[in-house]
């Protein structure tokens, strides 16, 4: 069954083009351009996920997501505008799983959209969750590597790789997302927490540092920049200096 998905956002012709992209990957869609109708709807329907602008009329996107939040826990990413750093602070605060600046790339919506779906999947599913721990006892690969949660260690055939906490869990994020592009702000909410206050540069400074571990040492190529995007682990291939 696909993920039902509710647009809202007062840009009509912004609001079809995401409708159509989301649909074009096979989500089903709702849309909602003003505040009220955007609760309403998110309060009667049920939704996988709520894109939610925050500048709307009406009532604003983060008032929505406030009274939304005393009903039920659908996962919400808002859309802010660029440099609205006090909305992503309150929107995160109020409970949203993800925020993305506009104008954004539409790949990058679709990645956050991804990891949003899954993230609250597994967290609704916990016996699956469990079952999947189960077999994999909680280990990601990516070929010779190894990622060992419970023992907090990494291997590389039979190298031991040491990485600092940070370093693990960037590593972690982007294995157990092979495929996905994440964000710099994506990955900086997971390694360093959304209370973090600093440059998402600092993303960059720990891949670099896991390259000069892992990349550069068994010659491989792990960790892929996805230019204006973030960073990607594609599904190894073999040797691939
Ligand atoms: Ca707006």
């Amino acid at each position: 069954m696909s993920a039902k998905i509710l647009i809202v956002e007062d840009e009509e012709k912004l609001a079809r083009f995401v409708e159509l992209e989301l649909r074009h990957e096979g989500y089903e869609t709702d849309k909602a351009f003003d505040g009220r109708t955007a609760l309403e709807k998110a309060v009667e329907e049920t939704y996988d996920l709520i894109l939610l602008d925050i500048m709307l009329p009406g009532l604003n996107g983060l008032e929505v997501l406030r009274r939304l939040q005393k009903e039920k826990q659908t996962p919400v990413i808002l859309l802010t505008a660029r440099d609205a750093v006090m909305d992503k602070v309150a929107g995160l605060d109020a409970g949203a799983v993800d925020y993305i600046t506009k104008p954004f790339a539409i790949e990058e919506l679709l990645a956050r959209i991804r990891v949003a779906l899954k993230l609250h999947h597994a967290a609704e599913d916990p016996a699956r969750d469990a079952e999947k721990e189960k077999t994999e006892k909680g280990v990601l690969t990516w070929g010779p590597l190894r990622l060992d949660e419970p023992r907090h260690r990494v291997t590389y055939g039979s190298h031991e790789i040491t990485l600092t906490n940070r370093e693990f869990v960037m590593l972690k994020t982007l294995l157990s997302n092979q495929d996905i592009v994440l964000s710099r702000e994506t990955l900086l909410n997971t390694v360093c927490g959304y209370d973090y206050v600093g440059e998402t540069n600092v993303i960059d400074v720990y891949v670099r540092f896991l390259r000069s571990k892992i990349d550069d040492v068994f010659s491989v190529r792990m960790i892929h920049t996805v230019r204006g995007v973030g960073y990607v682990i594609k599904p190894w291939e073999g040797d691939q200096p």
